[in-house]
């Protein structure tokens, strides 16, 4: 049996590095949100690690929902065109919209989440990304809460996949190039 670790070209943070970020942003959170009833909402798939070690480390009154937007295929690049797959249960009227997210690429997906929530009338609207990846930025979006900046490469782990599979990788890693070409070559005449 391959051990899903042999996807991993090397590891970016480990499980001691996310403590560390998601400890520092739950207590700014835990700060900044005191005396509000937060509504934390998780981008699916990929932010629910993050998420649930995020609100464990916020001392404050949450509900929590869950949507999901899609904008990737099964590849490594945005396809740009943006939908919602799954939507919120909770009225987000009147309320204070925390989005939790795993990385943030060409902000596309986070701007048009953070419209969304605008649009159907909530009182404010901020986002807590894990990983912020600036050098792809092709829209303008407000990133209020990061873990920590990371460059152009395509990770996997704590939630994040490649075609599906690495989300449950403890820490983020990149991905060796060889499972990208392998899933390329396997997929090359899908379309
Ligand atoms: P954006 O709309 O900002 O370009 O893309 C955001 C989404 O793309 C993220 O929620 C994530 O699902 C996916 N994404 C962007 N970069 C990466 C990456 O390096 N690795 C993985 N696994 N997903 C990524």
């Amino acid at each position: 049996m391959k051990s899903i670790h042999d996807a991993v070209d090397h590891k970016l943070f480990s499980e001691e590095d996310i403590d560390e970020m998601t400890t520092r942003l739950g207590k700014q959170l835990t700060k900044d949100y005191a005396g509000k009833r937060v509504l934390v909402v998780g981008a699916l798939k990929g932010a629910i690690f993050f998420m649930v070690d995020l609100l464990k480390k916020m001392d404050l009154p949450c509900d929590i929902d869950f949507i999901d937007v899609s904008s990737y295929g099964n590849g490594t690049e945005s396809s740009g065109k943006i939908t919602v797959t799954h939507d919120l249960e909770a009225d987000v009227t009147g309320r204070d919209v925390l989005i939790v997210e795993d990385i943030v690429d060409t902000g596309l997906t986070l701007k048009f989440m953070k419209d969304e929530m605008i649009k159907r009338g909530a009182k404010s609207v901020k986002c807590c990304v894990l990983l912020n990846k600036t050098a792809r930025r092709t829209t303008e979006v407000e990133v209020e809460y990061y873990g920590t900046h990371v460059g152009n490469e395509f990770v996997i782990g704590y939630g994040m996949d490649f075609a599906g599979l690495y989300r449950n990788l403890p820490y983020v890693g990149v991905i060796k190039p060889q499972v990208v070409e392998e899933f390329s070559k396997k997929h090359e005449n899908d379309n």
